[in-house]
């Protein structure tokens, strides 16, 4: 069960699902966090009741820092719309390439030539097990697995030190440093393109990390230009969540089962 004020938000989304948008960070939120990140699914149960929520109202959208193919495939759901790359890709239902952000296309051969060589350049790096997941303009330094946390958090330190002399932008994430190009994005501005031009009676976004604070802004600055009725913002917590998501939200649930719970109320008969 959902508690009283989760019930109360549901309510608002339910009131009028045909003009109601779901937006949803993968990673935390619908999908458990894997050892492994290429492991990472999202369960058959919330696969199900993703599939009764995209029938019912007007937008199911996905918003991940993964790009949008490999977010489609963590899914597995093809009818929701992706928005990969913290928004600097969107994969629309049923397409089978995804669209980037022109300028920030521009920029992977820099960001991909330094996380090469910071890596090759440090041999100790990849003996921890840190490693690079090619995103594109985006180049994601992994540590998750790695044996020596400090270690390997040390080295991470150390390029991104250098990083920000090459001018490259840097995002923190959980067990994850992201070399990105200097561009203003994130998930707030991702989804207010996704809906921009479209007004929505209410909207819900649901995240575990620093990003996704980002989208809970962006879904209020809508909320300000009347272009949507209600927004609810919804931390998904479990041990790793920072507590500023959870301070920035409207309410919270644990884990990515409890968020499950939430979903399954908003497609209750
Ligand atoms: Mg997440």
């Amino acid at each position: 069960m959902i508690d009283d004020r989760l019930a109360e938000l549901v309510a608002v989304l339910r009131q009028a699902p045909e003009r109601s948008a779901v937006l949803l960070d993968i990673d935390g939120t619908l999908a458990p966090i894997a050892a492994n990140a290429t492991d990472a699914r999202v369960p058959d149960a919330t696969r199900a009741t993703l599939g009764r929520l995209v029938d019912r109202f007007a937008l199911v959208a996905c918003v991940s820092g993964r790009q949008a193919i490999e977010a489609r495939r963590i899914v597995g759901l093809d009818q929701l719309d992706y928005l990969g790359n913290h928004g600097l890709e969107s994969l629309s239902p049923g397409a089978a390439t995804p669209e980037t952000l022109s300028e920030a296309a521009a920029w992977r051969p820099r960001v991909r030539a330094f996380a090469v060589g910071a890596l090759d350049g440090r041999p100790e790096a990849t003996a921890t097990g840190l490693w690079i997941e090619d995103k594109g303009p985006i180049q994601a330094l992994h540590w998750r697995e790695a044996e020596d946390q400090s270690a390997a958090e040390r080295i991470v330190a150390a390029i991104a030190t250098a990083a920000t002399e090459h001018g490259l932008a840097l995002h923190h994430g959980r067990k994850v440093l992201e070399l990105r190009p200097p561009l203003a994005f994130d998930k707030g501005s991702a989804i207010q393109r996704l809906l921009a031009g479209r007004t929505f009676a209410s909207a819900l976004y649901a995240g575990d990390d620093h990003t996704d604070v980002d989208a809970f802004g962006g879904l209020r600055a809508l909320r300000e230009q009347g272009m949507i009725g209600s927004a609810v913002c919804v931390a998904v917590r479990d041990a790793e969540t920072p507590n500023a998501v959870a301070d920035a939200a409207d309410a919270a649930v644990d884990g990515t089962e409890g968020l499950r719970r939430l979903l399954d109320a908003l497609v209750l008969p």
